[in-house]
This record gives structure tokens, sequence and C-alpha cells, in this order.
């Protein structure tokens, strides 16, 4: 029986999009085969995936001055492709976490990274203000990660930078409607919010694929990649199949105002029961917190595998924490409902009480 999942990714997908999934898994259409099995190439998969990329565009309301790719490699591989692609001399980096300081080291074998923000010394607690965050003048660009999945400090707002912005934003997107106008860049793993994994989007702004380098393999470079429209190898067919089935749930939920709305208030809810009990406890500043990975400490990290044990015993999947920071996590994207939340709370209230 499927249960709870609050797993940080591959993370949950909706039952609505998998039962569809799976009533088209052996036939597409009338086409006599399944998705997977189909040409890339062919008419059938490519109105698959124009139309996922036409509901992607609508959902995130993206300009027409933006392209946007559907790749293989992970946001891991971004990390590396995007200072090969863009940079010159040097970029401007923002330190909040693991997937940031990720970002940091990959990027420092290609240009000068300069960090012009951390929270380091913190433990990664917070997110600087972008106040705070010393711009270079002639910085190629500037990276931030909004969300960081293992933390699970956020900064909701987007900061307005002279120089072209881009965003690691593989465990926020599709959680809220964003202004990609800010951007030059947005990049995305899958498997949290999108689909399956194997899959990555790119949102790229067309003039700032203009300023690429060109001495590099075309395989690794974002403008031929945006000129074959995807496919300038075979894409992950049936990730990007499933993509477009995950936009149309969106869509057919109400959108990014309707994620927002329930995803607000599923982050509310933990929060402060967290916040109310003297046994649990979440140290990352109150602005900060994410609404998609939400971590927390017991009292007693003793308890620990009995709150694991019990936790899957009560249909509550995956709740230990990054083997980095220790603890619980909770990863409560958008196919988690309000429903999972309130179950999830009402087992830790039980646990305290035997525990507490
Ligand atoms: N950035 C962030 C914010 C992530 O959460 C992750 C994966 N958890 C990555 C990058 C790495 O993604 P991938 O495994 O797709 O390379």
């Amino acid at each position: 029986m499927r249960k709870w999942n609050f797993c940080a990714g591959p993370a949950a997908i909706s039952e609505d999009v998998l039962l569809d999934v799976k009533s088209e898994l052996l036939e597409w259409k009338d086409s006599g085969t399944s998705i997977m099995e189909m040409s890339h190439r062919s008419p059938e998969y490519l109105s698959v995936a124009r139309e996922a990329k036409t509901d992607l565009i609508d959902i995130l309301n993206i300009p027409e001055n933006y392209d946007v790719l559907f790749l293989q490699g992970g946001a891991t591989q971004q990390f590396a492709q995007i200072p090969i692609n863009f940079g010159k001399k040097s970029a401007d980096y923002v330190l909040t976490g693991t997937w940031s300081k990720k970002a940091i080291s990959e990027a420092s074998n290609y240009l000068e990274v300069k960090t012009i923000a951390s929270s380091e010394q913190e433990n990664f607690s917070y997110v600087p203000d972008p106040n705070s965050w010393r711009f270079s003048r002639d910085a190629d660009y500037v990276h931030y990660c909004p969300n960081e999945t293992i933390q699970g400090v956020a900064l909701h707002k987007a900061p307005i930078t002279k120089n072209p912005l881009i965003a690691d934003m593989s465990s926020v997107i599709l959680s809220e409607p964003i202004d990609v106008k800010n951007f030059s860049m947005i990049y995305a793993g899958a498997q949290k919010n999108i689909g399956p994994a194997g899959l990555t989007v790119i949102i790229i702004e067309k003039e700032f694929l203009l300023k690429s380098n060109n001495n590099l393999a075309n395989i690794l470079k974002y403008d031929e990649h945006a000129k074959a429209d995807s496919m300038l190898n075979t894409p992950p067919t049936f990730a990007w199949y499933m993509a477009g089935k995950v936009f149309k749930w969106i869509k057919e939920c109400g959108g990014l105002k309707f994620f927002k709305e329930q995803n607000y208030k599923k982050a509310k809810l933990l929060y402060e029961f967290i916040d109310s009990s003297s046994f649990y406890s979440n140290n990352i500043m109150l602005e900060n917190r994410s609404i998609m990975n939400v971590p927390f400490l017991l009292a007693d990290d003793k308890l620990d595998n009995e709150f694991l044990d019990k936790s899957k015993k009560n249909g509550l999947l995956h709740l230990k924490g990054h083997r980095s920071v220790g603890g619980m996590r909770a990863s409560i994207y958008n196919a988690m409902p309000l429903d999972g939340v309130i179950e999830l709370i009402s087992f830790m209230k039980d646990f305290e009480i035997e525990n507490g």
C-alpha cells in the first residue's frame, strides 16, 4: 500500500499522475508501443515533448525571450557546465549550504569564484540579507541556491542583481509563482517537484545564451541544446513525458497560486508544532525557513532510530535527515497533501508523549 513519502528526492509524485501514467504504460494512445519505446523524433513523441514545454511556460509564465531546455546530467552537471559556458574571469557565489558549497567547489576549477556572502560560520542557519552581498562590479554572473535542501534554509525573495543571476532551484521550483525576469538562468533537477530523476530543466534568457563560450564540446553548450530544441541527442524521453503529466496536474489543481497557498499552510502547521514543543527543534532563522524541506532535531538523539522505526511502521516514510546534519527532515513538496503533514504532526505528538 502507498504511504506518506517525505523523501527529499527522488520525491513523492501525485497518485493521480502515477495512475494516469500506468494507464498508458503498455500502449501510448493508439501508437502500438509505450512512450518509452518511441523515437524521440517521431511526431507522436514530439507532440508530447512540445506540450510539456508549453505547459511549463504557461505555469511559470516564462517570457518569450527565454529558452526552456529539457536535458540530462542533473543539477550537479550544471555546477560545472555553468562556469565553462559563462565564465570568462570571475563569478559571484553565495554560500548558504551544502549545495551552494558544491557549486562553488566545482566552479573553482574553471574560474575565480568570489564568495560574496556566506552563513557557513553560523552553520548555515540563515541566508545573509541580499543587501549585504558584496557584489563584484564585473562578475560574469551571480549564483545562489534559493532553497538548500539539506539545511532547510531558503531565501524567499529573489535578489535583484546588476550582473546575470543564476539560481539552483532544484528543490523549490514550481512550489510558488516566481518572476522569471529576475533571472538569466534557472536550473533544477526534476526529482523533487517536476517528476522522475534523469531530467534537468533549464530556463535561460536568450540574450544571456549569446554570451556563452565557444570553445566547448557541443554537448556541453547550452546554446547548441537550445538550437536543437533539447534534441541534440536522445533526451530522457520517459522523464520528460512524466514531467508533462506533472505539469498538467499542477494546472488542474489550480497552478502555482494553489501550490503556494498549500505549501505555506503545510509548512506553517509543521513549524508551529515544532516551535510549540520542547521535544522537537528547528534552529533555522524564522524568515529563512524552507517551505519544502523541514529539518528537525529530537531532544535526545538516542531516540532517533526509534523515531524512524516507529514513523515507518505508521506509514510515514523517509524522515531521516541528511547524514551530514543528522536529525530528521520532512520534505513536503507539491505532491505531499495537507493530510500527510497532519498525520506526521499527530505521530510526532504521540511520540513526544511516550518519550518526552
Ligand atoms: N542542488 C540542490 C538544491 C539539490 O537539492 C540537489 C539534489 N538533492 C542537487 C543540487 C544535486 O542534484 P542532482 O542529484 O540532480 O545532480
